[in-house]
Formats: C-alpha cells, structure tokens, sequence
C-alpha cells in the first residue's frame, strides 16, 4: 500500500472554455502536484446549474490535454455528488450548526439598507441574521451556516504565496448560504466536501479565491474535516488591470506550448522549449527549485 502525500485538484466551473487565467491556475496546480511527485486530480464544478455552459466542461477537458495536462484519475462531476453534499448539510443540522433562511435578496438588502450597515463584500452583503432564531412563519428558501461564536475572532490561515491571512467571518460575511433557494449547493459547501472526500492535501487555484478560504475552512472545523494547504496563484489582468473575463480571455487562447509558456510567465517560471513535453519537463524542475 502506497500512502499518498500530496493530492492537488484543479477544479474549473464549466461557464465557459479554460481561457489564459484559468490556464495559471490549472498549470500551478499541475507543477506542484508532479513537483511533489503526488497525484493531480480534475473536478468539474457544475453545481451552479444557472452558469453551465453546454459543452465547457468537454472543451475545458480538451484544452488541458491540448496543454499536456492529464489528470491521474477520471474527473470528477459536483452534479453527480449531491448526496454527499446533503449528508453535509444533514450533519450540520443535527449538530446545530446550519438553519433554513427564509429572506429573499431584496429583503436582506431592504433590512441592511434600513439600518444604514450594508456592508456589501463584492455582491453579497453581510447577512443579517434573521432566520437564525426560527422562520417566524415564513418559508424556508436556503439553507445557512450558523456561524460559531469564535467568528467575530480573526480565523486566521496561512497562504504559501501570499503568506498570513486572516478574515472576522462574523463581520464580513455573516452566516452564508448553505444550499440556495433555487436547489443549488452553495461552491463552499460542495468545495470543501469535495476536497475532503478526495484527499485533497494542496489545494493551488486563483487568487480571486482567497477571500473564500476562511469561509471554507470554518466548514471544515465545523464539519470535523481536515485542512489542506493553500497556494493562491497571480491573476492574469488586462491592459486596464482588470481580472481577465471569461470571454476576453478565451479569443488569447490558443493551446499548446504558446498558452503554456504564457502561463509560465505569469508564475515567473522563465523556461524555453520548442517542445511541449520538454517545456513541461523544464517547469516542474523550475517549480521545484523555486
Ligand atoms: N470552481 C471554482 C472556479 O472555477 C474553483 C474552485 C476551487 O478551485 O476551489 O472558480
């Protein structure tokens, strides 16, 4: 029996192809699993029925391969996992630790804004609580976590490139949802259950994810699940420093060596090779010695 030390995913949404963004996370998460000679898993997150796009998931697979990048088991799909979500949420309700939310956006935005406390964190703003002391006769539309008291602390975690971090959950997101009113699983729950099922030991994606980290691993103490490291990797920008849109980034996708030197560039990893193998090979010596 070998014991697996190092489990990495990549993990795409499938709303659209990868594109020269996607590619940074899913080359980084590639380098560190084979420069720590461990396994790189690929999960298809399509849980948020509204966002898929027909087709992304297949050509998201392709491109990889296109790339070089071969995951060492068959991906994954979150549409096929929803019973391990519900046995999350189901533990989470027998311990007290998640409750059925009866509020629509526009009434949480309507109470915020009446207080004069909205504090919008990107779109969403902080829940209020609400619900969290009974539906008081309404009904139930999504499931939330009920944060514990220790969220008003810092809960405080370590990223392997953007060094400490930390976030008051309480203040700056309240207890978030769970499972939407619209039947979807919520990306945190399923993110975490998922790594946790899987193994995952390295978890390497953009850094537009970092401001999830502390929610995902309150769900993890919460839900008795064990912590993976975390390596947030640069965003790609445009001329205007944007973050790169689906669909800007896509039209600078070509495949390949190209895409993957261009990828490498952007992880400052300075390796030439006119072969994708030999670039490949290049790059996980370069990470290694990083
Ligand atoms: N599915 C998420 C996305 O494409 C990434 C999830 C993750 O890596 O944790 O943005």
């Amino acid at each position: 029996l070998q014991i697996q030390t190092y489990i990495g995913r990549f993990a795409p949404s499938p709303t659209g192809p990868l594109h020269a963004g996607s590619l940074v996370a899913a080359l980084a998460s590639w380098l560190d699993a084979r420069a720590h000679g461990g396994l790189w898993l690929v999960r298809v997150e399509d849980v948020d029925f509204t966002r898929n796009q027909p087709g992304a998931a297949q050509c998201i697979l392709q491109q990889l391969a296109d790339c070089g990048l071969q995951p060492d088991q068959p991906p994954v799909w979150q549409s096929q996992r929803e019973a391990l979500y519900q046995q999350a949420l189901d533990q989470l309700v027998t311990s007290g630790r998640a409750y059925p939310c009866g509020c629509s956006r526009s009434d949480i935005l309507a109470l915020l804004g009446a207080q004069g406390r909205l504090l919008a964190r990107g779109h969403e703003a902080v829940y209020p609580g609400t619900c969290r002391t009974g539906l008081h006769g309404r009904s139930p539309r999504s499931w939330r976590v009920r944060l514990p008291d220790d969220a008003a602390q810092p809960l405080r975690w370590s990223d392997r490139r953007l060094g400490a971090q930390s976030q008051v959950l309480s203040q700056e997101v309240g207890d978030f949802v769970l499972k939407r009113a619209d039947g979807a699983w919520a990306y945190q729950l399923a993110v975490v259950v998922d790594d946790a099922t899987q193994g995952v030991t390295d978890v390497v994606r953009g850094e537009d994810l970092a401001a999830s980290t502390a929610r995902q691993i309150a769900l993890q103490r919460l839900l008795g699940l064990p912590t993976p490291r975390y390596l947030h990797t640069p965003l790609v920008r445009d001329a205007q420093g944007e973050k790169l849109s689906k669909h800007q980034g896509a039209a600078a996708f070509v495949g390949g060596a190209q895409s993957v030197q261009q990828a490498l560039g952007v992880l400052g990893l300075d390796v030439r090779s006119n072969t994708l193998p030999e670039l490949l090979a290049q790059a996980v010596q370069a990470w290694r010695d990083k």
